[in-house]
């Protein structure tokens, strides 16, 4: 049974942190401040951190420096503010091991501790996901089309979307799983976000890849060819 650390100061995200995780059936310990962070983290307890880098006391950053410092190898996945590149770089330059940016989707956050869970195990890595001739490689965030020949650069929303995509190929998800494990917290429902993004992402790795269902959501293909009906919603819009 895997033991995790959360530091994040927010009640809101990290109860949604800790509720999602305990479900998952880790075991979880919330601290909401640096100090406690640091303390926590170096007493070996732990199989990895979930560091808030806006933490009062002692901030995230500098934490995870007096920790590495030590030579603390516990595995940290990194929280960072919306759009904080330059504090996403600081925190990978300081000694995290992945990162995540708010607000985030459950699945993004559960697929990054089981990652960097394994990975410190010494197992291999679950780096790559399959589907037909498309891959997406988790640990740069790219999809890899035509069994590699090109290589596409996804955001990090798009890149969000399409895993969850990867994680269920050939499964109709609807509109509204997607939301909640994409956009997680703060989402609103008769919002247009995914229709939005999944054309983001056909853009990028081919219209045929994902097809709409009218009414009921969306499927990532398991075969790489298009079929000769085309995509169900320019059928649908035949009629
Ligand atoms: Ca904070």
């Amino acid at each position: 049974m895997n033991h995790i650390l959360v530091a994040e100061d927010e009640p809101r995200i990290a109860s949604f942190v800790e509720s999602g995780l305990t479900r998952h059936g880790y075991i979880v310990t919330v601290v909401n401040d640096g100090e406690a962070a640091y303390e926590y983290a170096r007493s070996g307890a732990f199989d990895l951190m979930i560091l808030d880098l806006g933490l009062p006391i002692t901030d995230g950053l500098t934490v995870l420096r007096l920790l590495r410092a030590e030579k603390v190898d516990l595995p940290v996945v990194v929280l960072s503010a919306r759009d904080s590149v330059a504090d996403t770089v600081r925190g990978l330059e300081s000694g995290a091991d992945d990162y995540i940016r708010k607000p985030f989707g459950f699945d993004e956050l559960l697929a990054r501790v089981r990652l960097r869970l394994k990975s410190s195990g010494g197992q291999p890595e679950e780096r790559m996901l399959r589907v037909g001739d498309l891959t997406l490689d988790v640990l740069t965030r790219r999809v890899l089309v035509d069994g590699g020949e090109v290589e596409v650069e996804l955001t990090a929303r798009e890149f969000a979307l399409a895993e969850v995509f990867f994680r269920h190929p050939g499964h109709v998800l609807t509109k509204e799983q997607l939301l909640s494990q994409v956009w997680g917290l703060d989402f609103d429902p008769g919002s247009n976000v995914v229709e939005v993004y999944v054309r983001y992402l056909r853009r990028k790795i081919g219209d045929h890849r994902i097809d709409t269902l009218r009414g009921l959501g969306y499927r990532l293909r398991t075969e790489s060819r298009a079929s000769n009906e085309g995509p169900t919603d320019q059928l649908a819009g035949r009629d």
